[in-house]
């Protein structure tokens, strides 16, 4: 087990870069209780974005895992194969978001990370991608969006992400973690989150059109579905929902919303 003080040594080894998120937790104790929250559901583990390796020196020594870790930052990469000679082979260098998540795993893995923040809803619609193959990820993301993931319906927060990703998964809102264990200290607070998969398999709609009425009725949130639907709504269709806000409808509103406007048919009406 590496002390304390060999970890804070190596913190000004990679040079912290902000277009790329770049933001090193210092705590090793957060970071063990981050890594101690991944639910063991698989022996795979993707680590997204392990910069100077705080969260991987943990998941590796958990001889139960299978780790992979892939960074963007070629100097991270090379500063990690230095400090993890055993693990050269499965710490990549690449895009998270341009690289086929088959590259990974054979079988589905558990993605864990402390997320570059300004790339955290992109990650977030990869892993919806690829839901059948993520069962799990526990992440750290700034603080608002991970309130706004978690939020339930009715609430401000509660929006686009937060309706797509819990169609397909449980979100629990875990801990807070202020910004001065991090070198360099975000300018926002961040917390962390567990995202569990659902069992819904297949919605009972067209996904496409699912997604297209939810972005549709949350880009205007003041005005009634009514109005921000138009114009994906058939001719003479109506319902009771529709005199709502987006934010009033849960997640199953939206889909029983879906199916019935799919399935008018003005004939018959
Ligand atoms: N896990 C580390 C670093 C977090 S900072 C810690 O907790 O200290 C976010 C990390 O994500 C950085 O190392 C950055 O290089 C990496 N990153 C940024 N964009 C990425 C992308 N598109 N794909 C993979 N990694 C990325």
């Amino acid at each position: 087990m590496r002390g304390k003080f060999y970890y804070l040594c190596r913190m000004s080894i990679v040079r912290p870069k902000k277009n790329l998120g770049q933001h090193f937790l210092r705590d090793l104790n957060i970071a063990r209780k981050i890594t101690e929250s991944l639910l063991p559901l698989t022996s795979n583990v993707l680590e997204i974005g392990p910069g100077m390796g705080v969260l991987t020196g943990f998941l590796l020594q958990n001889k139960a895992f299978k780790v992979k870790a892939i960074d963007i930052d070629y100097e991270s990469v090379e500063y990690l194969h230095g400090i993890f000679p055993e693990a050269v082979e499965n710490i990549i260098q690449g895009d998270f978001l341009k690289t086929d998540t088959g590259m990974f795993f054979s079988e589905p893995f558990s993605v864990i990370g402390n997320l570059p923040y300004n790339i955290s809803s992109q990650i977030f619609f990869r892993v919806l991608e690829n839901r059948n193959s993520i069962p799990q990820v526990v992440c750290m993301i700034q603080k608002e969006v991970a309130e706004r993931i978690s939020s339930p319906a009715g609430k401000k927060a509660y929006g686009i992400l937060s309706v797509f990703l819990q169609t397909f998964y449980r979100i629990e809102y875990l801990f807070t973690v202020n910004e001065q264990v991090f070198d360099p200290p975000p300018k926002v607070k961040s917390a962390v989150i567990r995202l569990i998969r659902n069992d819904r398999e297949k919605l009972d709609c067209n996904e496409k059109l699912f997604f297209r009425i939810v972005k549709a009725g949350f880009q205007q949130r003041r005005k009634t579905l009514r109005n921000s639907l138009k114009s994906l709504l058939p001719m003479g269709f109506d319902s009771a929902q529709l005199s709502l806000r987006p934010e009033q409808l849960t997640v199953d509103d939206f889909i029983n919303l879906c199916v019935i406007i799919e399935n008018f048919n003005p004939d018959r009406s």
